[in-house]
């Protein structure tokens, strides 16, 4: 499959909600804010660090640099088994619709965060869990095997001090999180296998109600109305081991049981606000303080449906109607015959008829609006980088320089800054780490 196609499909239920697009900009998004150029959108120019001196943005970019800049959602590893994805070379948005690699990392200094083992929602029975469980082990694998095969510049971390160790070395820092606890089946106890692996934060849910929770997305009607009595297990499960809990993607009622039923607090990894743009997947304001008084912490997403209503143009929706009558909506019921054909008239449609983007004020709207709600221990950042975010003005991770830069202009100080950055999360899993009652080890090497 074509990695502009799979990061389509990772990003949502339908294979008409997402399409890569054509945004331009130059290869120079360096450890300086990128150059306003010709091609770049207006709403990038109004970025007003990205209009002043040279020198103000080499301060800023050093400013960014010196700080620990982690993602708490970095939907990369879908593509670590495939034969296009290369870790070690610079690629590009514009070429493959990819957002993350090495090089890109180094020019936006990223530092590193948590990389996502994503599992699809399936039906809930025993052969569709096996299939998952499998799945999901060999994502954890991928993982381990890049850690393992660029061991000089990236390293697994287990406890929230290896972060900024790590970093101090000079390498990129490799957490995991799984997106959906789906493929954990009704045992339980597997979430133990993946906490030997490395596992450090888990969601219960994706797109769908499942075994243990209701989705914010599932059109259905409420399952359980907030958590199932596995979900609790499930919650307690990973107090038990020290993870942190993602309630991205579950319902409000469920958010609201994860934070009653843990014993420390929750994180939104990939998540907007209402206040923004009122959205299943974004997130009431009362939550979000409900969130932040116990501690926890939303990390604003940089999905585009998401941040706005983004409606496409009639061309675009003609063509997409006429793509759907032909192939169907589900691309996994598809054989790999009409797979290859759609991916193809697919590919033709985005080339053709853009899909409209959000913008990067868009963005700064909802984690501005969040840190004016719960103040800044309480926000960070989890852009879901591969996973279908990216934004008109911050295409892929070169560009996270300018939300330093948008900051210390809304007036935060470098402190506040660098906890949205990395500090907010790292609390969270040091009070996972120290609420632990498990003796489970994850050791480095697998034996
Ligand atoms: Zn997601």
């Amino acid at each position: 499959m074509k990695i502009r196609l799979m990061a389509s499909l990772l990003a949502g239920v339908s294979l008409f909600g997402l399409t890569a697009c054509q945004e331009h900009h130059g290869e120079n998004g360096s450890k300086i804010i990128p150059q306003a150029t010709a091609q770049q959108s207006s709403e990038e120019a109004d970025v007003p660090a990205a209009q002043s001196g040279r020198a103000v943005e080499t301060e800023t970019g050093e400013i960014h640099n010196d700080m620990l800049v982690m993602d708490t959602h970095l939907d990369t590893p879908a593509y670590f088994h495939t034969q296009e994805y290369d870790f070690s070379q610079r690629q590009s948005f514009e070429e493959d619709g990819t957002h993350v690699d090495l090089p890109r990392m180094k020019a936006g200094g990223l530092d590193g965060g948590f990389w996502v083992i994503f599992t699809a929602q399936g039906p809930l029975d025993d052969a569709s869990y096996d299939a998952a469980r499998n799945s999901a082990v060999l994502r954890q694998m991928a993982i381990r095997e890049l850690a393992a095969k660029y061991s000089d510049e990236v390293e697994l971390a287990f406890t929230a001090d290896d972060a900024q160790r790590i970093a101090d070395e000079g390498k990129r820092v490799v957490y995991q999180s799984m997106e959906n606890a789906y493929p954990l089946g009704t045992d339980i106890s597997m979430l133990e296998t993946f906490y030997i692996g490395g596992l450090r934060m888990v969601g219960p849910v994706h797109f769908r109600d499942n075994q243990f929770a209701d989705s914010a997305t599932d059109v259905s009607g409420e399952e359980f109305g907030g958590l199932s009595p596995l979900g609790e297990e499930l919650v307690q499960k990973a107090n038990e081991l020290g993870m942190i809990l993602d309630g991205s993607h579950a319902s409000d009622e469920t958010v609201y049981d994860m934070i009653e039923v843990s014993e420390t607090p929750v994180i939104l990894s990939h998540t907007g606000v209402d206040g923004v743009y009122d959205h299943y997947r974004n997130i009431p304001d009362e939550l979000l303080t409900a969130v932040a008084d116990d501690g926890g912490v939303i990390q604003i997403n940089a999905y585009g449906s998401y941040l706005e209503a983004l409606e496409p143009s009639p061309e675009r929706q003609q063509a997409m109607n006429e793509l759907k009558a032909e192939y169907g909506d589900d691309y996994y019921d598809m054989d790999e015959e009409t797979r290859a054909a759609y991916s193809e008239a697919r590919d033709e449609v985005d080339a053709q008829y853009p899909e409209p983007r959000s913008t990067f004020d868009k963005f700064m709207e909802h984690l501005l609006y969040a840190l004016e709600l719960v103040g800044p221990d309480h926000v960070g950042m989890g852009a879901d980088w591969d996973g279908g975010g990216g934004v008109e003005g911050m295409s892929d991770i070169t560009f996270l320089p300018k939300v330093t830069a948008a900051l210390l202009e809304a007036g935060y100080s470098e402190e506040e800054i660098e906890k949205v950055w990395s500090g907010n999360m790292l609390r969270l899993l040091r009070a996972a780490e120290e609420a632990r009652t498990s003796e489970l080890t994850s050791p480095g090497v697998l034996n």
